[in-house]
């Protein structure tokens, strides 16, 4: 029989944002409390990290204590967002969307694709943990999709990129080569990677279609380009 109960996280008291939020630190250093990430939105969610992202592109990051943060934090956790994104090093979600401690679950693989494991990871992060958006990050020049594209084999690479097969099969219609030498056929797969990894977190899981249906979850998909650190996303 499944306990809910005995997966439920401990949250910071809403004390600890106080202090978080006290003093000089700036709104953004707050730490999310469960109150707080419940009342926000999918949709506010969603402005969350575009307004972060445009601090970013802006060179406008906000310096928090993520000492103090980790204090806030030590008890529980209450992230308002979950990213799925690439391994890639110029793609740190947190980074790119100007987060900081206890703000945004991440799940990073190679390519940014979905698996049961991942898809487990998202229901934990939403339904028992409480996160009201779901971001699938793409990102340009992504080395696990050109790998894909040129049927690259290295040990369990040779197996890991076949689950690209469905977004190379969607970027058929692209001009030119089909190598990772033609870029625009790179990025197509990429964003068709991107779009279609978010389909699957509804279509595969009862959990997060449950939760979108009820408006409890926002998903979407989105692509960094690694020449500007701008976020775009597709919506
Ligand atoms: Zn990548």
């Amino acid at each position: 029989m499944f306990d809910r109960r005995r997966f439920m996280i401990a949250v910071p008291a809403l004390g600890a944002a106080a202090r978080a939020g006290a003093g000089t630190s700036p709104p953004e250093c707050a730490v999310f409390t469960r109150a707080r990430q419940q009342s926000t939105s999918p949709d506010e969610a969603l402005a969350l990290l575009k307004e972060g992202n445009e601090r970013f592109v802006a060179g406008r990051t906000v310096n928090c204590d993520l000492r103090a943060q980790v204090r806030d934090t030590a008890s529980g956790q209450a992230p308002f967002a979950t990213i799925v994104g690439c391994i890639d090093s110029r793609v740190p979600p947190e980074l790119v969307f100007d987060q900081r401690i206890g703000d945004v679950f991440c799940a990073r693989i190679a390519g940014n694709f979905v698996n049961d494991d991942i898809l487990g990871s998202l229901e934990f992060a939403t339904k028992l943990a409480g996160a009201r958006l779901a971001v699938v990050l793409g990102h340009t020049e992504c080395g696990a999709i050109k790998g894909a594209v040129d049927g690259a084999k290295l040990g369990y690479l040779t197996a890991m990129l076949r689950n690209f097969a469905p977004a190379i099969k969607a970027s058929r219609g692209v001009p030119g080569e089909h190598t990772s030498r033609n870029r625009a056929f790179v990025q197509a797969v990429a964003d068709a990677n991107a779009t279609l990894s978010a389909a699957q977190l509804v279509a595969r899981s009862e959990v997060l279609r449950s939760m979108v249906e009820q408006g409890q979850l926002r998903i979407v998909s989105a692509m960094h380009d690694v020449a500007t650190g701008r976020v775009t996303f597709f919506i």
